[in-house]
């Protein structure tokens, strides 16, 4: 089985009551792209990538489009099998995961429908159908965060993401410890996320002045340099996201004990090749993370959930999806959906959803058709 169409789609994605505010930007629109795989025996696969915004990360929308039209023609003829498609593109081009995801995701869906298997199985097997999600609260005044933070409690969800950065630390301490007021003795999991925006000496202070909140700082500072410098002296654990970019770094970083855990971006990774190699590294370490990417549709959403339905229950700290802050599924019937703070998770074969393509227009590109 050979690929023999690849076509790229550009979609827009507005934020719903936005903008979504972090340390790095503040984002009202978000531009996604989508890739579609045809076999030549008439499979299809969909794959997804969406950097939030051009500031988040080294990634940017007209980045993906570009890097996946250097690919696109080097990969007809290749046969559809994740694993190999992957080193294919690795021949093809440097770097570039987060293009690199979007084609080897739409593998993994393809293969799955061509074999009538569910990418959850092709990753292992998933250990549930009910996925637990976390909810990220952006930056903002310490009290309507709080009130976000019983708002999300009461919804049902088992974990809470909230950012800082950006502004007096003061306030970031001040913002954490009313939502600690809020959730403390619920069982209700806390993680604190600067998105880099902290320097290291606020990021320590952060620490000392909380040392009875137990929250997991995410990314506090910008570099691995700085992480270096503040893990000795914090009372917190660590958890790296923007700065692992590829299982070199994430190898390095658990080789060395830099870090507690993970929040981990599927396309930032190079897609579900990666990612299980990554869920399975954190699994022989003991190290627990996340199953996300930074945004998208139910494309992403359902890449994200499969391999999230695969971690190991007592590592698993959720999959944090797009879905709040977005108006409507691709997939009218089977899209991915929060409910009570968790995603059923689609059992059908690929993907297990199927978007009615009708809303992406024409291709920007096609090959090979
Ligand atoms: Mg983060």
């Amino acid at each position: 089985m050979e690929i023999a169409e690849i076509h790229i789609y550009q979609h827009d994605l507005p934020v719903k009551n936005g903008p979504y505010t972090m340390a790095s930007s503040a984002v009202w629109e978000l531009d996604t792209t989508l890739v579609k795989l045809f076999s030549d025996t008439g499979h299809v696969g969909w794959g997804e990538t969406c950097p939030v915004g051009p500031t988040y990360a080294e990634a940017h929308a007209g980045g993906a489009r570009a890097a996946l039209k250097v690919l696109a023609e080097g990969l007809i003829g290749t046969e559809a099998v994740p694993g190999i498609l992957h080193r294919q593109m690795d021949r093809l081009l440097n770097g570039h995961n987060y293009a690199k995801a979007a084609l080897d995701i739409a593998a993994h869906d393809l293969f799955g429908n061509a074999l009538g298997v569910n990418v959850a199985e092709l990753l292992g097997g998933a250990v549930t159908d009910r996925v637990p999600s976390y909810y990220a609260i952006g930056i903002g005044a310490p009290n309507e965060i709080a009130r976000l933070a019983k708002e999300k409690l009461d919804e049902g969800y088992p974990r809470l993401q909230i950012k800082i950065g950006r502004r007096p630390v003061e306030e970031d301490i001040e913002t954490i410890t009313k939502v600690w007021e809020v959730i403390k003795g619920t069982g209700m999991r806390l993680a604190v996320d600067s998105n880099r925006g902290l320097t290291t000496s606020d990021a320590l202070r952060v620490s000392r002045e909380l040392p009875h909140v137990p929250f997991i700082m995410e990314q506090p500072c910008n570099t691995i340099d700085d992480l270096k410098k503040i893990r000795p002296k914090m009372g917190h654990g660590i958890y790296m996201d923007e700065s692992s970019v590829d299982l070199n770094t994430v190898i390095s970083a658990v080789g060395t004990g830099l870090v507690d855990g993970f929040s981990m971006k599927v396309t930032r990774i190079g897609g579900l090749t990666h990612m299980r190699a990554f869920r399975d590294i954190c699994e022989a370490c003991n190290l627990p993370h996340t199953c996300d990417d930074s945004w998208g549709g139910d494309i992403i959403a359902a890449a994200c959930t499969q391999i999230g339905s695969t971690v190991k229950t007592e590592l698993f700290e959720g999959v944090w999806l797009a879905a709040p802050y977005i108006e409507s599924n691709y997939d009218p019937k089977n899209g991915i959906r929060i409910e009570g703070g968790y995603i059923q998770r689609p059992t059908g074969p690929g993907l297990g959803v199927t978007p009615d393509e009708t809303l992406f227009g024409k291709p920007v590109a096609s090959f090979g058709s």
